[in-house]
């Protein structure tokens, strides 16, 4: 009996020592009822076809260029926020903590790579190019070495050869916060510069979205040339002290990339075929299909539940409209006889009616955006 006794409490307690925060001591008293719950969000957002949506934040600083914080609070908080795959991209040209914190542009990655396998994030290696405005800043990612990159930034001189560095290693190389600098000029074109990255194959995506900034330029610079969508949240803080979370449905500004599989290679594939939306705020932005196709993937029509009579005669269909993500969308739908705006919460359902006489519902999504002056046009069959 007693080995049997012995055996079960090995049982019990091993667990609560390998998953626990701390061993108990004997003559202390803990204030567990103030600690933080620490667990990861799971964002819900079906799949796209045949594809799984993955929360992705190319765009992120630590203390080897201007952050505040060391690279191992980036993979908490990315764990914890429910992101799927990630990128430190230090500053090249900009270290200010140099005085302090070694020179090494590889740095960032070199500390995150066992903690990120460890909680099952994709860690992509990345860096931010940064020139002076113009031509500004490119993120370039899936690189392979950072160290002989371009320090130099005192002369327009080196800018192109600095973003070729990233070309060719093969990087996936993205314009950074067209605009962020207004009062100068060519700070919010398409200037020379870029577009001969761009016909040189050298860029392949702009940031639509930059932490709390939406570029509607650069919305339309992605449709018509072809470029992927990227959000980001530029995130030189702890993501918490910038963005309020004790409101409902906030979140950190980022990529969703609709991707074959949850891997490195997978997510590089889709970026290659610019199949990404931002999501920042209540706001979904990017190519027309990528955004239509996302949105029915999170929202369906029920067929109706219920044929109301009024005095009339005229017959009225009650149906439900389900938002199964964790997506936040806000539709004005039309029958030809009235609009009716409907907020679509995060996992939740509405209840609209139509005549029964209508076909189709239609409308848009005003929460989306797939030009700089166009919201994603959307028809629901009532047959
Ligand atoms: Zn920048
Ligand atoms: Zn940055």
């Amino acid at each position: 009996m007693k080995q049997r006794n012995l055996l079960l409490f090995g049982l019990l307690v091993i667990p609560i020592l390998v998953f626990g925060q701390r061993r108990e001591v004997v003559g202390m008293k803990y204030l567990d009822e103030n600690r933080r719950p620490i667990y990861r969000e799971n964002v819900i957002i079906p799949n796209v076809g045949e594809y799984q949506v993955l929360k992705c934040d190319f765009h992120m600083h630590t203390v080897f260029s201007d952050g505040n914080v060391w690279p191992s609070i980036r993979n908490q908080e990315a764990w914890e926020e429910g992101i799927d795959a990630y990128a430190i991209t230090d500053h090249i040209e900009y270290t200010p903590h140099k005085a302090d914190v070694n020179v090494n542009h590889n740095r960032g990655y070199e500390l995150l790579k066992e903690s990120a396998e460890k909680s099952n994030l994709i860690l992509v290696k990345g860096t931010e190019i940064t020139r002076n405005t113009p031509p500004g800043h490119f993120n370039a990612i899936y690189i392979d070495d950072a160290t002989d990159f371009i320090e130099e930034r005192s002369t327009n001189e080196f800018d192109r050869e600095a973003v070729m560095k990233a070309a060719e290693q093969d990087a996936f190389i993205f314009w950074n916060h067209p605009g962020w600098q207004p009062g100068i000029e060519g700070s919010y074109e398409w200037i020379p510069f870029v577009d001969d990255l761009y016909k040189n194959k050298a860029l392949h995506g702009i940031e639509v979205v930059n932490g709390f900034g939406i570029h509607m330029k650069a919305l339309d610079w992605c449709l018509d040339k072809g470029l992927t969508v990227m959000g980001t949240t530029d995130i030189h803080n702890l993501v918490a002290h910038d963005y309020d979370f004790s409101k409902d449905y906030v979140h950190r500004t980022m990529t969703l990339v609709l991707a074959k599989e949850r891997s490195a290679e997978s997510i590089r594939e889709a970026l290659d075929e610019g199949r990404t939306v931002a999501w920042a705020s209540k706001y979904l932005l990017g190519k027309e299909e990528n955004v239509r196709n996302l949105f029915y993937s999170c929202v369906e029509l029920m067929p109706s539940h219920y044929t109301e009579v009024r005095n009339n005669g005229i017959k009225i269909n009650h149906y439900e409209i389900r938002n199964n993500s964790d997506l936040y969308f806000e539709l004005s739908l039309s029958d030809g006889s009235a609009t009716k705006n409907v907020v679509l919460y995060p996992r939740s359902t509405q209840l609209i009616t139509a005549n029964e006489e209508t076909a189709s519902l239609s409308g848009e999504v005003v929460s989306t955006y797939v030009r700089s002056d166009q919201h994603l046009k959307v028809d629901f069959d009532l047959n």
